[in-house]
């Protein structure tokens, strides 16, 4: 006679886990035939990909202040500032629509962030999402950049704990990972795209160091599971501009001027990857 308490008490567990898989099943199955059928989305990225719009999402804000350093200079200030910048570079040359998450020093939640951009009005196959960062470390002596695509697993140790403070509350598991893998289906090549021009291009114009480099084995492109990227539906990339945590590189990103210079190389960057872009 099976007596076993244990057994017992795994039942439920057992279940629910039977469930979670059924449910995911399902989904997946519907997500399939649908797209098979009615060829969503995906579709249109498989006809092409050319940049409209252009979403830039300073880090942090309001009651979230980001990384903060000892001195007191703030990651949500200098994201927003360089946003601002970067905006103004591109409007001025006004061959983009340009939108960001939030203009002022507010506070906007992950997902309010990840609303924003999914909006109609952004259609996936026009339309790149920037999310702009600053890092920090306990080793002060390091500095550079990196930049971001989305990946379930962080490619490396260090990008699994800066993911970790970048979502704060909201985390990506992987049962949704399967439901975003079919949304993102089809824009991969374009957010690498992005993600490489643009760190190669603002480490060559800003002199920094390349982060991205020694810590990621597939030419240049680190993966990370950040909630922004994981559920924005267009081409995602999120950058860390530098460590406010290292004395001479904190005091560089406050400065108007090297603000500028990463505005401008940025807006350089969209542009090289809209040209690469087939006709
Ligand atoms: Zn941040």
């Amino acid at each position: 006679m099976n007596s076993d308490p244990i057994s017992r008490i795994d039942f439920p567990m057992q279940f629910l886990t039977r469930l979670k898989l059924l449910i995911t099943v399902l989904i997946l199955s519907f997500a399939l035939f649908r797209q098979e059928t009615v060829g969503e989305d995906t579709s249109q990225l498989s006809t092409g990909f050319s940049l409209k719009y252009i979403v830039i999402d300073p880090g942090h804000g309001g009651r979230d202040p980001g990384c903060v350093s000892q001195s007191g200079v703030k990651e949500k200030d200098i994201t927003l500032s360089v946003s601002r910048k970067l905006a103004e570079v591109l409007r001025q040359k006004n061959e983009y629509e340009v939108f960001l998450t939030r203009a002022d020093d507010r506070f906007m939640s992950l997902r309010q962030r990840v609303a924003f951009a999914n909006q109609e009005s952004f259609p996936p196959n026009q339309s790149i999402f920037l999310s702009l960062h600053c890092n920090s470390f306990k080793d002060q002596r390091i500095h550079g950049m990196e930049s971001f695509k989305f990946d379930l697993d962080a490619t490396d140790e260090l990008a699994a704990e800066l993911v970790e403070r970048e979502n704060a509350q909201e985390s990506v598991d992987k049962f949704d990972f399967m439901i975003i893998n079919l949304r993102k289906r089809g824009n991969e090549k374009y957010t690498e795209q992005v993600a490489r021009i643009l760190q190669k291009l603002l480490v060559k114009q800003l002199g920094v160091k390349n982060r991205n480099l020694h810590a990621s084995r597939n030419a240049g492109v680190r993966g990370a599971p950040f909630y922004v990227l994981a559920w924005t539906k267009m081409p995602s990339v999120l950058l860390e501009l530098g460590f406010i945590s290292n004395d001479a590189e904190r005091k560089k990103m406050t400065e108007e001027k090297y603000q500028d210079r990463i505005a401008s190389a940025l807006a350089k960057g969209i542009k090289k990857f809209d040209q690469q872009l087939p006709e």
